[in-house]
């Protein structure tokens, strides 16, 4: 049995362990992150090449079925992941950890309607956590921005006023709150990721009533199959071995 899992993500890398070594898992990375946190088992990193490159791979090393773990804005990973499956009638589930409760925040479906609504709210300085590709679209909103993320990014793509902030989760909500205070956020502006690593942010928004933009999630294609744990998916493999 040879399961492709894309990952990215931690319930990845816990799936990986839970079905290592009796299934034979190959992982894959994007490449995107200087030294990830790498799973047990099988890797390999960087893109396949799109469809194309991605059935001839799956051909290639005979794998009897793909788990997609990655997280949930990797919206093309998915499609193509989707797609391909389909295509040559492989085994295809998607592991999709649960969204957070939107609340009260005001929910967008993209990084451009909530840089539209950052504006429009008159925000003034906005804790932003879309990641180094979502922050380019608040170049020309007229706040100041403490971005976070993982990777740096473009500083061409930046609004004109703001501190960049590199780090990895998990984070601690005290350390969230300590942050929130420090810069005087008014606004965070989020993606819905779902899971425990990143979301003390929405609890110390909520205990300082900050206002929260929240990028909803992209679809999944249709007519997929998810669960939403680690320990559903490895069910899942198990009953196909
Ligand atoms: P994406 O936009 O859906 O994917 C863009 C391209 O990157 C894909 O077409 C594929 O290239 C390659 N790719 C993405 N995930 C891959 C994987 N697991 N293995 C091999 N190639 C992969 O993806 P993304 O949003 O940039 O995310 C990239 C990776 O970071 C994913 O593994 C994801 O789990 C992880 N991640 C993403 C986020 C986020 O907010 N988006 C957050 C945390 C972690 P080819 O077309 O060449 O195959």
């Amino acid at each position: 049995m040879r399961i492709l899992l894309l990952g990215g993500t931690s319930e990845a890398r816990s799936l990986a362990a839970r079905l290592h070594p009796g299934v034979t898992v190959i992982s894959s990375l994007a490449g995107r992150v200087p030294d990830p946190a790498l799973p047990v088992g099988q890797v390999r990193i960087g893109g396949f090449g799109g469809v194309d490159g991605l059935r001839r791979w799956l051909l290639d090393e005979r794998v009897d079925a793909v788990v997609d773990a990655t997280h949930p804005y990797a919206a093309t990973m998915t499609a193509h992941a989707a797609a391909v499956c389909t295509e040559l009638g492989l085994p295809h589930l998607v592991l999709a950890r649960p969204s957070w409760p939107a609340g009260d925040a005001i929910v967008v479906r993209s990084d451009v309607e909530a840089a539209k609504t950052t504006a429009a709210n008159g925000f003034t300085r906005v804790f932003l956590t879309t990641g180094r590709s979502g922050a380019a679209a608040f170049k020309d909103v007229d706040a100041w921005f403490l971005i976070r993320a993982v990777t740096p990014p473009d500083a061409e793509d930046l609004p004109a006023r703001h501190q960049v902030v590199l780090s990895r989760g998990p984070y601690r909500y005290d350390d969230e709150l300590a942050l929130l205070r420090e810069h005087r956020i008014d606004a965070l502006v989020t993606k819905n990721s779902g899971g425990a690593m990143t979301r003390p942010k929405l609890d110390a928004a909520a205990e300082l009533g900050i206002a929260v933009v929240m990028v909803d999630r992209p679809p999944l294609p249709d007519g997929v199959r998810t669960v939403a744990s680690v320990g559903e998916a490895a069910d899942w493999v198990s009953g196909r071995s």
